[in-house]
């Protein structure tokens, strides 16, 4: 019998008895697959380490956010009625300040320059150290260094804060919490508030903003980057570099066996095993499998069971597990930066040094300086007037009563000096056709003048006496000239006369 006349032959009751099991084992189905693939976050408890790389990593986090809070009330004298803050994205005139260089929104490309190269050195560092960047200079990273070290000091290292994750709410333990929490808070706050302070005039910001005379927008972002810093770092931590970032999956690209990562020397420290004091080295490893190293991690792994995509080469462990080197008397490094071939060339007995001039980092650094030097050049090459020509495109072109052909073109004059620059507008290319500026007086007059710090934008009618012959469009330039002679600065662009 088919399984349809099966169901058919069924009583409603039986029906809906056998739908209730169908139900309950797609439900405990779906129940296992939702406890396999999302297995419950266990909370980690990095356990503070002394040595080389905590110290570089204190370091790097104190200038990171010395940087970071501090640059924003450095002044820089631009001239009367200019921000006199260096680095700022003024969104009302609107530009972007560093120091000497004023950014206009036509010279974006310079921004997408500047993520080239970042990205482009982030690419060679990756190639010679691995992720560095996200062990010791990731904001992810910094700001939960710093939560993890508000953690410690109030609530104590890692033993005593799991002692205090399984007590009961007394009052102590609520006393911590709120301590911590008040803490991160204020942090969370702080870079919110830094934040939008390279948005505006960080000392009339920072008077507003307590006033309750601040834009509404401001309240908003540092409200946003509070709640997002409280999370990211008190919270998720790494999570965010484990399944949020995509660095880790892309930066296997990035690497080669010459590259530098954090591995624990197999060789070295197998087989593994307690040891007990005086008791002789022969036949065993030199891990003592005290778990320090697994300890220190604040992203919860063992480095000794290899490479892991969790791993951000932070160094703690290494720190963690040369303080038990220390201890017990074996040579510091059993857990170190190294290489994979370097491991190999340590295992063969062979010379070990770091190679830098591979075929990929040779690649990045010429890439790197290239259009560093492009760059470089564009910015040196950069004229206090700047010109953008668009052509009218409906109609393309006018015939006039008389057959001469008319075409208009917009004119955008941008004068970055701190002087107004009047300018004569000339065309090549086109040498019987006559000029004149919209509205101009008078009206034969081709010069126009540009405050400072100002666009203008004008509009240009060329016309071309109607000849035999005459192509349907040509090449000209169209071009500003100062008083001079010299030309300021010029587009190409097209005179169409007809087809189009
Ligand atoms: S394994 Fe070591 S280097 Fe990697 S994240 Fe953990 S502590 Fe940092
Ligand atoms: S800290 Fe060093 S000795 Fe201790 S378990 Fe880790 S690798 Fe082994």
């Amino acid at each position: 019998m088919s399984e349809t006349a099966t169901t058919h032959a069924m009583s409603p009751r039986t029906a809906e008895a056998a739908d209730g099991i169908v139900r309950s084992d797609v439900e405990a189905v779906n129940s296992a697959v939702r406890r396999t693939l999302y297995k419950a976050r266990e909370p980690i408890y990095p356990k503070s380490v002394k040595g080389v790389f905590r110290r570089a990593k204190w370091i790097v986090m104190a200038v990171l956010l010395a940087i970071y809070y501090i640059v924003p009330f450095i002044r820089w004298d631009r001239g009367p009625g200019q921000p006199d803050q260096a680095v700022l994205v003024d969104l009302d005139r609107p530009r972007l300040y560093f120091f000497w260089l004023e950014l206009w929104p036509q010279e974006i490309y310079f921004l997408a320059g500047l993520l080239i190269l970042a990205a482009l050195a982030l690419f060679l560092f990756t190639a010679l150290f691995g992720r560095v960047w996200c062990g010791y200079a990731c904001p992810q990273t910094v700001w939960t260094d710093l939560y993890i070290a508000v953690e410690n000091w109030v609530e104590g290292d890692r033993g005593a804060r799991i002692r205090l994750a399984k007590e009961p709410w007394t009052a102590k333990k609520i006393g911590k919490r709120l301590a911590k929490h008040a803490i991160w808070l204020a942090i969370a706050v702080l870079t919110g508030g830094a934040w939008v302070l390279y948005f505006y005039d960080a000392p009339t910001f920072l008077s507003e903003v307590f006033t309750g005379d601040a834009p509404m927008m401001a309240y908003i972002f540092i409200a946003g980057l509070t709640f997002t810093t409280y999370t990211l770092a008190g919270f998720m931590r790494e999570q965010v570099c484990t399944y949020m970032c995509p660095w880790p999956r892309i930066q296997g690209a990035m690497v080669d066996s010459e590259s530098i990562s954090v591995t624990y020397l197999k060789a070295r420290g197998e087989p593994r095993g307690r040891h007990k004091k005086g008791a002789s080295w022969d036949g065993r490893g030199d891990c003592i499998d005290c778990n320090q190293c697994v300890a220190a991690c604040p992203m919860g792994i063992d480095i000794r069971d290899g490479d892991q995509l969790e791993c951000i080469n932070c160094g703690l462990c290494i720190d963690a597990c040369d303080e038990v080197m220390d201890k017990i008397e074996r040579p510091r490094g059993l857990i170190t930066y190294e290489s994979h071939m370097g491991v190999e060339r340590r295992r063969a007995g062979q010379p070990n040094r770091f190679h830098f001039v591979r075929t990929r980092t040779v690649f990045y650094a010429v890439v790197l300086a290239a259009v560093g030097a492009v760059m470089l050049a564009a910015l040196l090459g950069r004229e206090a007037i700047d010109l953008n020509v668009l052509r009218d495109r409906n109609p393309v072109y006018v015939r006039l009563s008389n057959g001469d052909i008319r075409n208009a073109y917009t004119l955008k004059i941008m004068n970055r000096g701190t002087e107004p620059a009047t300018l004569t507008v000339r065309v090549e290319g086109l040498p019987d056709a006559t000029l004149r500026i919209a509205g101009q007086t008078p009206p034969e007059s081709l010069a126009v003048t540009v405050a400072p710090d100002e666009i203008r934008s004008v509009r240009l009618l060329v016309t071309v006496p109607q000849k035999p012959g005459m192509p349907s469009s040509q090449a000209i330039s169209i071009g500003v000239v100062s008083a001079d002679g010299k030309v300021d600065a010029d587009n190409d662009t097209v005179f169409i006369a007809g087809g189009e």
